[in-house]
């Protein structure tokens, strides 16, 4: 996989009620090179990423006003922006995974400002790697991926899937019926160097992509991962 090194001037909002917190994440990435504004609370956030238009987004989920959730909703309703989400608690990790929400990945705290760090370059990376040599359009039943236009529909119907569920969805259909681990699609999708870390960050995509695709999309591989399925024929999700 090609890797593009993530510009360093890329602009990063965190936003972020804790100013302990904030200011040490902002902190790091100012001596990583990078430009960064910090949000206090979600309506300043939502007001933040209009103005500036940032290159990602490092997300509390808890949050006074409108929550992280809502956040983000609101900042890639206009245009698709990389999500880092912040979580407090393992637990509060696997709600938003059920819920799918769209941010790109997820963090619980306490974690170390290096493997922060590492997830912001990947993300970066990744949403710069658009450039890629367009493949072939793939049909399967009454899906089609269109690589080119980064568009799938359903019995003709666009999904509105954010980039990083494009990419899932694409890496797993360009080899369907094959078995991914979680560690393979981290590294393949997500651009991480290691694949161990932020396994709830598949499983809160893959039920993004049931949810707006169809639950048959994309089959469970019980202990072992995720395969794209065979939309349209009778078969357990
Ligand atoms: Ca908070």
């Amino acid at each position: 996989m090609r890797l593009v090194e993530a510009a360093p001037t890329a602009t990063i909002v965190i936003v972020e009620d804790e100013a302990a917190i904030a200011d040490a994440l902002a902190a790091r990435l100012r001596a990583e090179g990078f430009v960064v504004e910090i949000a206090s609370d979600g309506l300043r956030g939502v007001e933040l990423c209009e103005r500036i238009a940032p290159d990602l987004v490092v997300l509390d989920v808890m949050l006074p006003g409108i929550d992280g959730h809502e956040v983000c909703r609101r900042i890639q309703r206009d245009r698709a922006v990389p999500v880092l989400m912040l979580t407090a608690l393992d637990g509060e990790t696997d709600l938003l995974v059920g819920l799918g929400i769209g941010a790109d990945d997820y963090m619980t705290k306490p974690f170390s400002q290096r493997e922060f760090v590492a997830r912001v370059r990947a993300l970066l990376r990744r949403s710069q790697r658009s450039v890629e040599p367009a493949s072939k359009q793939i049909t399967a039943g009454p899906v089609t991926i269109d690589p080119e236009r980064r568009e799938v529909r359903r019995d003709g119907r666009l999904a509105h899937l954010t980039p990083t569920e494009f990419d899932l969805v694409h890496r797993l259909a360009l080899r369907p019926g094959v078995v991914f681990t979680r560690e393979q699609l981290l590294e393949e999708v997500w651009g991480y160097a290691d694949g161990s870390a932020g396994a709830r960050t598949v499983d809160s995509h893959v039920a993004a992509v049931r949810r707006k695709l169809g639950a048959d999309v994309l089959r469970t591989v019980q202990g072992i991962g995720y395969a794209f399925g065979t939309p349209g024929q009778a078969s357990t999700p």
